[in-house]
Parts: C-alpha cells; structure tokens; sequence
C-alpha cells in the first residue's frame, strides 16, 4: 500500500561574518524577514538559512534531489538570489507529486539576533509563500550557549522537520 504521509528533514548552516564594508556578510534574512545585526550570512545566494532548511526538508520528503543540487553555488544565477525561488520550486514539486504540508516545525540556532518579538512575521511569510495556514507551522528559536562557532556569533544553524500528507 502506497503510504500516506512523508518525513523530511532539513538542516543548513551559514558563517556569518561583519556585514559590507567590514566583512562579507550579507543582511541578515531569516525565513525571508530581514533582521537588524551587524553580523551576517556568508553565501553565494542570499544565505537565508532557514529558507534553504525548509526547502530541503520538502525535497527531502518527496526524494528530490537537495537545495544543491538543484541549484548549485557555482551558477551566475545563484548569486545572491533571493531564496524564496528556491522554496517555491520545492514546493511545486511537492504538490506536483500529489503532497501537501501536514505540518512543519523550525528551530533556528544564533546567538543574535533574538528571533522572540517576530517569529510570528516569519512563520507568517513562510505560510504565505506555501499557501498553508500559519498554525500548520511552528518555529522555535535556540542560542548555542556561546560555545562553538554558533556560540561565538560565527554562524547560524537551522533544522527543519516536515510532515507530508497526500494531497486531498
Ligand atoms: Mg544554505
């Protein structure tokens, strides 16, 4: 029997260093909401860690190939895009192989910036860009106790589990 739910799990890390003119890091965007800090994402594309997470756990829960493969750091295209592009793809592809979000649950590792006041803006911006409702999705924010790279304010890490149910 076909089964009717699927898991997916995500993960991705960026390095963050000062932002331009100090460092490479570029503005710091989570979940497609940008944050104020002066520290931010080292990466080819916008280095929205979360939002590569996500996409990555829908890819995985459908057996797509990952975020890196399907858009590769190497590409001119690439190139400090927005990654939304990235998550819509997944999520195309999830409903073209008949799936939907069950739901979805976020945790996102940074010392600073502290998620609290707009977690809610970024599950919102989430649940828009996937056309679910804001309550099918969660996301909690963690610090890594200053220790290790996350810690030190060196980097931001961020984990995603997602269910997938047949689509109805
Ligand atoms: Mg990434």
């Amino acid at each position: 029997m076909a089964c009717t739910h699927r898991i997916g799990h995500g993960y991705d890390l960026h390095r963050l260093e000062p932002c331009a003119p100090n460092g490479n890091g570029r503005p710091f965007v989570l979940g497609g909401i940008r944050f104020e800090h002066d520290r931010g994402p080292v990466a080819h594309s916008d280095g929205d860690v979360l939002m590569h997470a996500v996409t990555d756990a829908i890819l995985g829960a459908i057996g797509a190939p990952d975020i890196g493969q399907l858009f590769p750091d190497t590409a001119p295209e690439n190139d400090g895009r927005d990654s939304r592009v990235f998550l819509e793809e997944a999520a195309r592809r999830m409903r073209a192989a008949g799936w939907e979000i069950g739901n979805m649950d976020m945790t996102v590792i940074c010392e600073r910036p502290k998620l609290g006041a707009r977690k809610q803006e970024v599950v919102q911006n989430l649940a828009h860009i996937l056309g679910v409702p804001a309550e099918d999705l969660n996301l909690k924010g963690k610090t890594h106790e200053r220790v290790d790279a996350v810690g030190e304010g060196r980097a931001v890490e961020a984990h995603v589990s997602v269910l997938l149910t047949r689509a109805k």
